[in-house]
């Protein structure tokens, strides 16, 4: 029995990081992985590089172009005549990329000298896994000192909706769609169902989302989800809150979804459907009973702030445990897991990870909301600055959304940065390097901003915290 220092359970951004950060530390490392593209080979990057945030982000942005060039680019003197997609072509680019990003993390474990493994783990007891390859009768054994579960998670499928692949599906069949359905039900406007609601939406499906609860993005800043709501409305999308799908059938080549909201019972009649009512953690066929490792009411591994399960030896990371399903919060959690395991001191700082909405304009805050700050009793003052006096904005034709900044009345720390807005993936980084620094609202208002940029919206959100911003 082959035996190493470190076995991985998973490739996907928790595992691979995991994988790569142990052998660069010198530890020797197999990192075992069941996902296969469409040509049967080993696919590693887990859900996130194959059917998540990769090809969700190709859509989201080949969607984009169609969009601005059929409903936006008319202002800056720009026609097209006849604009037309081909859901072909745009599927082959999506399939590209993943193949790309997939083969470069083959090529980095490879370069790290990591093993790989295209197989199935189970744990055994005594830090043992017994691996399944398809098609291969022999299931070898390997032994490892520690042990990472980076198992990921799955698509949640309530019994009352069932998916059948076609007309019903997941969110993994909806990256997939071969042609545009003309009605799009969406269930659930949590992250994947607006990000792909907005997909098909901007190519040209009518789209109603349902809803369960009556509020929308309650997890972010109201001001925030009341200005997500408003833009993605003006874009066509319908979004039903409180409504609750409670059956779905499907019949000539039509899907008819029953739901009740507070004026009683409702059907619905689409060409497709995507469920998208959250995801639960993979532990399916991992041996957690046979390894001795406990499971929580909701399925996840329980595991300490440093991902150590109640196994010595044993940790988890990503999806499969407690804490935000978000790629970047798995693969922290893989790096911090694999110091520790070489006797260094990793961590994972869980106030400063970002959340990222991909809708356009793009969501994205991190810390605290002023309702969690309210309910907790804090102190704090609020400033705000709208994307309507940027001159960035305004030269870009893109003036929807605001940015909040969310900081302790007393020490002017900042506790909360909430940003509807273009490409707001990628001005929260600011906000987080500020809140990981224990930043005030002052470093960020007396910091340089170059011109014109978005990020000066974050400046002036910055100075208006003490009531001092100048544009506006
Ligand atoms: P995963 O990426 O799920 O990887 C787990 C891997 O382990 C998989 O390859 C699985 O096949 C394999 N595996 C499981 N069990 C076994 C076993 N017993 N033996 C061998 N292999 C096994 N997050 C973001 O941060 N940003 C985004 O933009 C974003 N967009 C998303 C869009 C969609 C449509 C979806 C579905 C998710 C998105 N996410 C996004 C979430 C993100 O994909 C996950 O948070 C992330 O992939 C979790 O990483 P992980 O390593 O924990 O698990
Ligand atoms: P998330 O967990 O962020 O992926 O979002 C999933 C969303 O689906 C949540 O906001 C749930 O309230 C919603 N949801 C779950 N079940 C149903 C249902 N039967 N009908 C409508 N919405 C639902």
């Amino acid at each position: 029995m082959k035996n190493y220092d470190v076995a991985v359970i998973g490739a996907g951004p928790g595992g691979y990081v995991a994988a790569i950060r142990c052998a660069q530390l010198g530890l020797s490392t197999v990192c075992i992985d069941d996902t296969r593209n469409a040509s049967g080979q080993p696919s590693p990057g887990g859900t996130c590089l194959n059917i998540g945030c990769i090809p969700s982000k190709a859509l989201l942005d080949s969607s984009h172009h169609y969009y601005r060039l059929c409903h936006e680019l008319g202002e800056h003197g720009i026609h097209a005549g006849d604009v037309s997609i081909d859901i072909a072509t745009m599927m082959r680019r999506k399939d590209k990329v993943v193949a790309t990003l997939t083969k470069g993390v083959a090529g980095l474990l490879r370069k790290n000298k990591v093993t790989s493994i295209a197989g199935r783990a189970r744990l055994n007891g005594n830090q043992q896994i017994e691996i399944t390859v398809a098609g291969d009768e022999a299931k070898p054994l390997i032994s490892a000192g520690s042990i990472i579960i980076a198992t990921g998670s799955v698509p949640a499928k309530p019994g009352s909706i069932p998916l059948d692949g076609d007309r019903v599906v997941d969110s993994t069949g909806a990256l997939m769609f071969a042609e545009i359905p003309q009605r799009l039900g969406v269930i659930g406007a949590g992250v994947i169902g607006l990000e792909l609601g907005s997909v098909w939406s901007r190519l040209g499906s009518e789209v109603t989302i349902l809803e369960a609860i009556d509020g929308f993005l309650p997890a972010a800043e109201p001001d925030i989800a009341a200005e997500t709501r408003k833009q993605l409305e003006a874009q066509g999308l319908t979004i039903r809150l409180g409504a609750k799908v409670t059956a779905t059938r499907v019949s000539n080549a039509q899907v008819t979804v029953a739901f009740q909201d507070s004026d009683g019972d409702h059907q619905l009649t689409v060409d497709r459907l995507l469920v998208a009512v959250g995801r639960k953690p993979n532990t399916e066929g991992l041996g957690v009973a046979e390894a001795g490792l406990a499971l929580d009411e909701r399925g996840f591994i329980p595991v300490d702030e440093h991902c150590a399960t109640n196994v010595p030896g044993i940790f988890a990371v990503g999806d499969v445990v407690r804490g935000p399903m978000l790629a970047h919060k798995a693969s922290e959690e893989g790096v911090m897991v694999a110091e520790r395991i070489a006797g260094q001191a990793g961590h994972v700082n869980y106030n400063t990870v970002p959340w990222v909405i991909y809708t356009h304009p793009e969501v994205a805050w991190v810390g605290q909301t002023s309702q969690a700050l309210t309910a907790q009793g804090a102190a704090f003052r609020a400033g705000q600055f709208p994307l309507l006096a940027s001159g960035r904005a305004r030269a870009m034709g893109d003036t929807a959304g605001l940015v909040k900044i969310l900081s302790d009345s007393r020490t002017d720390r900042i506790l909360g940065v909430h940003i509807v807005a273009p490409n707001a993936s990628e001005l929260i980084a600011e906000a987080v390097l500020a809140m990981e620094f224990g930043a005030s609202a002052e470093d960020i208002a007396r910091t340089v901003h170059a011109h014109p940029t978005l990020a000066e919206a974050v400046h002036e959100a910055a100075l208006a915290v003490d009531k001092r911003a100048i544009h506006f």
